[in-house]
């Protein structure tokens, strides 16, 4: 029998999806890329939702790695080549972008001087899939899909003073080179009570929070 889609537990798994993109990297990381069973749908679907979410975290991220810089390059060169199909507001965000002066602590803001507010139900969407394929990742079975996934990208203070996301950052982190870093925190075995802090390009944090246990904390 063939494995089943670890983001829908519905479809055959006929591919294996990268659970932080791609083209998130300039190259692949030493210890490899986090790949887990998924089937084709699940795998694409959020394609371009991923690309808007790595235009934003790539503003944030070029004034602090030289990683980002050349990947936001190369993106736009594939842009500008055609390469890449061109997918509305990834570009729109992408020609806007340009080192990223311009800070709010309530949220990204883009481009120097011109505030843009990132979409976050896009990010979100994104970031609840790399929970959940870090879930499986990590623990080897999927995340049921009636568990609570609470996503927040450059959470709020009070949202880092919650007691579930200060463990998951007091925890050992793991890297993917220098793109990616995620630190987990599980109270208990078996449960799906999880917590995430995710860190792109050593410059944008995320944290994410799974299960019925602890997710009203945070919220
Ligand atoms: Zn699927």
């Amino acid at each position: 029998m063939s494995q089943v889609c670890v983001y829908c537990l519905r479809n055959a798994a006929d591919t294996e999806d990268h659970v932080v993109p791609e083209g998130f990297f300039e190259q692949a990381p030493e210890a490899g890329y986090i790949k887990v069973p998924a089937c084709y749908s699940c795998n694409n679907s959020l394609s371009r939702d991923e690309e808007y979410f790595l235009v934003a975290i790539l503003a944030e991220a070029t004034a602090h790695s030289q990683t980002a810089n050349r990947v936001l390059d190369r993106l736009a060169e594939d842009h500008r080549s055609g390469r890449r199909p061109r997918s509305g507001l990834a570009v729109a965000l992408l020609e806007k972008v340009r080192p990223a002066d311009v800070y709010s602590p309530g949220g990204i803001y883009l481009g120097t001087g011109q505030a843009v507010q990132l979409d976050t139900t896009r990010v979100n969407r994104v970031l609840e899939k790399i929970v959940r394929g870090l879930f499986f990742h990590r623990f080897g079975r999927p995340l049921p899909q009636d568990a609570t996934v609470y996503v927040e990208v450059m959470p709020e203070l009070d949202r880092m003073r919650s007691s579930v996301i200060a463990a998951a950052l007091s925890q050992a982190p793991s890297f993917l080179g220098d793109v990616f870093m995620y630190r987990l925190y599980f109270p208990a075995d078996g449960t799906d009570a999880t917590s995430w802090a995710l860190g792109f390009y050593d410059a944008v944090l995320a944290i994410g929070v799974t299960g019925r246990l602890g997710s009203s904390e945070v919220m």
